[in-house]
């Protein structure tokens, strides 16, 4: 592949595809996670300065495809991409992972943000946030029924009635089933990423009968071109470049 492609990451799928591509390729990550060493393209690491940003850097690099492989979550970022691809006119091309479907003996509700979530968690006491790091600005206001459980990228010290807990995926069913008998957690929350490296806990959350509350999933640009699967977005860019 010889085009000048700028890929957004932060993603395992993105990851993956950054191993497939060579030093005509920009790989670029926000700084929250692990930055890869052992990449043949190139890796940059920090923001852009916003849609503007991102547009001159597009200019400025002769990038010919920006491709949005970034977190169905990161939202800022994916409108960004969209609306600097239009600005530098090049086509920007998305990853848009699908979502989880629940299924027969789900019980699955839809929070839209974080106030909407508290009050869903009312009647519960131990709940178990899987949900990335916006639970760790609030461990001051636990209600004095429930204890909580974080999890997310990096440990850090909790008041009482909260533990943080620092974990990477994947994570395996065994482990999913030994935390949630461990936690003795009445309720899950988590967003919707879709992703198959953190899907175990939703099967445990069923084996065990337990509500999951979802944060619903941010509305994205639509762009240029949009795959569900990276197998479909890796055939296309071969067959583009
Ligand atoms: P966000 O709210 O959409 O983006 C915030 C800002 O971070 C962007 O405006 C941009 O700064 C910068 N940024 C984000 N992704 C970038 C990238 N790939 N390369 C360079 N700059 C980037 O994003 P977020 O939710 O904070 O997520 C940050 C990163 O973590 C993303 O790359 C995302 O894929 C990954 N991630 C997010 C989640 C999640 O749940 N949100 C989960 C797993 C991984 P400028 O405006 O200065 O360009």
């Amino acid at each position: 592949m010889s085009a000048r492609l700028l890929l957004l990451g932060g993603t395992a799928e993105a990851l993956r595809l950054a191993r497939r591509l060579g030093p005509e390729t920009l790989y670029s990550l926000a700084g929250l996670g692990r930055v890869p060493d052992d990449l043949a393209c190139h890796v940059r690491v920090g923001g852009f300065g916003g849609a503007e940003g991102l547009a001159r850097f597009i200019a400025a690099e002769g990038i010919e495809l920006l491709l949005d492989l970034t977190h169905p979550y990161a939202a800022q970022i994916s409108h960004n991409a969209a609306h600097a691809a239009a600005i530098a006119g090049v086509p920007c091309w998305a990853l848009r992972r699908p979502g989880w479907q629940p299924g027969p003996g789900d019980d699955w509700r839809e929070v839209d943000g974080w106030d909407a979530l508290i009050r869903a968690l009312a009647p519960f006491e131990r709940p178990l946030f899987t949900s990335g790091r916006e639970p760790l600005a609030h461990l001051h206001e636990i209600p004095a029924h429930q204890r909580w459980t974080v999890r997310c990228l990096q440990a850090e010290p909790a008041p009482p009635r909260a533990e943080v807990i620092g974990a990477r995926g994947p994570f395996a069913l065994e482990e999913e089933r030994a935390l949630f008998a461990r936690l003795q957690c009445d309720v899950l929350v988590s967003k919707n990423s879709g992703s198959a490296a953190t899907e175990p806990k939703l099967q445990v959350a069923r084996e065990l009968g337990l509500p999951v509350l979802l944060l619903r999933r941010p509305q994205l640009p639509t762009v240029a071109r949009e795959f569900a699967e990276p197998a479909e977005l890796y055939e296309a860019l071969q067959a583009h470049l």
